[in-house]
Formats: C-alpha cells, sequence, structure tokens
C-alpha cells in the first residue's frame, strides 16, 4: 500500500547514499552558504566523502575486510544520524506538533506513554533522492521517522483514518529507535538488516515488524468498528432517549458514550468523558443519567461492582447489593432492577474499550439487530 510505503523508505535509501555524506555539521555548513534554502540532497551529494574509506570500499565493491552487512551498519550510522540533521534543517520553519488527543486515544493501548513524546511534522519535505556509488535511488515517501522526530509529507488532517495507520507504521520505528537506544544504534541495525535483506526495503526486518504492527492495528480498528455499529444503543451521558438514557447514535467518536472505569478497592467508578467533574451514582439523584458529583471518588453511591458474566458485565451498586443497573428501564433511581442470581438479560453490559474509554452497552439490544424499542 502507497500509504504505508513511507516507513523508513528515507531510511533505506540513505544508507545508499552512506557513501556521499559529510558530518552533520558540515552539511550544515554547506548549506548556509552555498543553498540557504534547499539544504537537500542534490545540493550536498557532491561533498566529500566522509565515509571511513575501507566501509566505502565494502559499499561500492572495492574490495572489504568487513562482513558486508557490518560495513553497512557502520555506514548507516553515519547516514542515519547525518539524515537526521539534514531533514531537519530542510523543514525547520514547521511547527513541530504533538500528536491530537484523538491520535493519541487510539495509540496509547498499542505504544503507552512514547505517545506523549513524539513529534510530528506535517507537510514535510521528506529525503528521498539518494546515490550512493554508482546507485542512484528515487523513491518517493508518505513518511520517515528519525527517533522521536516523524516527517509525513500530507497536511494534518482531524481524525483522519489513514494517518493514523500511517503514524502507526512511523511510531514503530520510534519504539525500535527506543529499544535499540538511540539514533546511531538505529541507524546501524536498520542497514545491517537493510543489507540483509539483499537490499530489498520491504523485507528489512525492522520493516516488517513495523509492516505487520500496522497491520494489526489496522485489523483490530476495523473489527472494533464493525463491533461498536452493531452495538444498537447505548448508555449516554448526556441525556438521550430511552431508558435508562440510551442513545442509538453509536460511533466511536460519539464522546457522550465514553466512560472512564476508575478503579476504587473492589469497586469501580464510572465518570462520564464529557462531564468529568461527575459520575453514575446508584442513589438517585439529577440529571441525566443520575451522575453525582464526585467527591474524589470516595462517595459510596458512585461505586459500582463490576461482575463477569460471559462476555458481559454485571453492575452492581455497593449501596444496595440486591439490585443491578438495569437496560430495560424499571422503577428506582437509576433503574435498578432486583438480581436474579446474575442470570436475567436485562442487567447484562457489554464493555467495549474505545482507547481509554467504554461504551457501555445493553445486552438485550444486540438480540434487536440494532435498536430496541425502549
Ligand atoms: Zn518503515
Amino acid at each position: 500500500m502507497n500509504l504505508l510505503k513511507a516507513g523508513l523508505i528515507a531510511s533505506l535509501t540513505l544508507g545508499t547514499s552512506a557513501a556521499i555524506f559529510l558530518k552533520p555539521k558540515v552539511v550544515e555548513a554547506h548549506c548556509r552558504v552555498y543553498h540557504p534554502h534547499h539544504c537537500g540532497t542534490n545540493d550536498i551529494r557532491n561533498l566529500p566523502n566522509q565515509i571511513p574509506k575501507e566501509i566505502d570500499d565494502c559499499i561500492n565493491g572495492g574490495g572489504c575486510s568487513l562482513p558486508a552487512d557490518e560495513a553497512w551498519g557502520e555506514a548507516g550510522r553515519i547516514a542515519y544520524t547525518t539524515g537526521l540533521t539534514t531533514i531537519a534543517a530542510k523543514n525547520s520553519t514547521l511547527p513541530a506538533k504533538s500528536l491530537s488527543s484523538w491520535q493519541k486515544e487510539h495509540l496509547r493501548p498499542y505504544f503507552g506513554n512514547l505517545v506523549d513524546r513524539v513529534k510530528i511534522k506535517y507537510g514535510a519535505t521528506t529525503l528521498d533522492n539518494w546515490r550512493v556509488g554508482n546507485f542512484r535511488i528515487s523513491i518517493p515517501s508518505d513518511g520517515q521517522t528519525f527517533c522521536n522526530d516523524i516527517y509525513i509529507t500530507q497536511r494534518y488532517n482531524r481524525n483522519d483514518r489513514n494517518l493514523l495507520s500511517l503514524i502507526t507504521h512511523e511510531m514503530v520505528h520510534s519504539l525500535q529507535c527506543e529499544r535499540l537506544g538511540g539514533a546511531s544504534n538505529f541507524g546501524y541495525k536498520y542497514f545491517k538488516e537493510y543489507k540483509r535483506a539483499n537490499q530489498v526495503y520491504r523485507n528489512n526486518k525492522l520493516e516488517r515488524e513495523a509492516y505487520d504492527f500496522a497491520k494489526k492495528f489496522n485489523s483490530e480498528y476495523a473489527s472494533l468498528e464493525r463491533q461498536i455499529s452493531s452495538l444498537g444503543v447505548a448508555l449516554d451521558a448526556n441525556g438521550g432517549q430511552g431508558i435508562p438514557y440510551q442513545n442509538t447514535n453509536i460511533n466511536r467518536n460519539n464522546h457522550n458514550l465514553h466512560w472512564k472505569l476508575i478503579k476504587y478497592q473492589d469497586y469501580y467508578v464510572l465518570r462520564p468523558r464529557v462531564r468529568g467533574q461527575v459520575a453514575l451514582s446508584a442513589n438517585g439523584g439529577r440529571g441525566n443519567p443520575y451522575l453525582h458529583p464526585l467527591d474524589h471518588n470516595h462517595e459510596h453511591n458512585l461505586h459500582w461492582k463490576l461482575i463477569k458474566y460471559q462476555d458481559y458485565y454485571v453492575l452492581r451498586p455497593r449501596v444496595r447489593e440486591q439490585v443491578a443497573l438495569s437496560a430495560d428501564g424499571g422503577r428506582g433511581n437509576p433503574y435498578l432492577h432486583p438480581l436474579n442470581n446474575n442470570h436475567e438479560h436485562n442487567l447484562h453490559w457489554r464493555l467495549t474499550p474505545v482507547g481509554s474509554y467504554y461504551i457501555i452497552s445493553p445486552r438485550v439490544s444486540e438480540s434487536c439487530g440494532g435498536p430496541c424499542p425502549f
């Protein structure tokens, strides 16, 4: 897929151009003096060679005492760290943006706090044309990653699914960079593996990992999408129709349906995303659907026991252990029905994770094949 082809294609091509690179400082100085607006590859390709001769000979077939993959690795260190400086210079006027909250939400379960560390430049100029000895390679790329700095050629687009997939691929390279201990080691490893893959970009072990990961992410995303669209109705934190305040507008970006489950001893506090200062109360109250102000999560009325039942959960309030939240209306606040050994389908709720939140939907709506007539 062209979009995902992005990856670290620059690194690949950087590798092939290793023999003609300078050390970062020299490149920068040259660009400033001779090419202030275009510190690109075409500008620097004829600069003197800073790669040790032995390595240069290995790569360009001039006789070699080092194993070939080793030589490529050593050249890669220089190419990658030089490329890092070059691409930074080429894109110095662009703002380095953090991931959006939407992007973080989807990627945090996979990457943890790395989502807070990477910076992205959109609309970036990538390093696409490289020359090594007699080789000339020109491959356009959609994105390139230099450890925590990601360069994406397209403009930022809010909640863009394809962009998210591309970022997923790139972030695997950020992860690899951290795992390997920084840019120099990443450059070494990347080009060593590139050589070992017979100089086929896509077969590089580090690329395969990134492609496989993005594929897994895409498939899980699509499967969750199908799952969410089949939910029918879900508990809505901002009013809505039905009992108890269930909404049929089911999509993963409907924030009214997102609940944070905050563990408190053996219980959970259910806090709606859209109203961070309240939580679902078991003891009536005002507002929809019976939301009470949070008191540092200590209030017993806000504590729910989540009892696993097959693929579902029964939501039992701490203050009234003989009842549970019912999906089918009823009396009491907020629609609590007597427990019947947890078997009652009206008391079964599905918890579907969406990033760090959950959509809470009743089992009984699933049997309707869509919204049930609550
Ligand atoms: Zn890649």
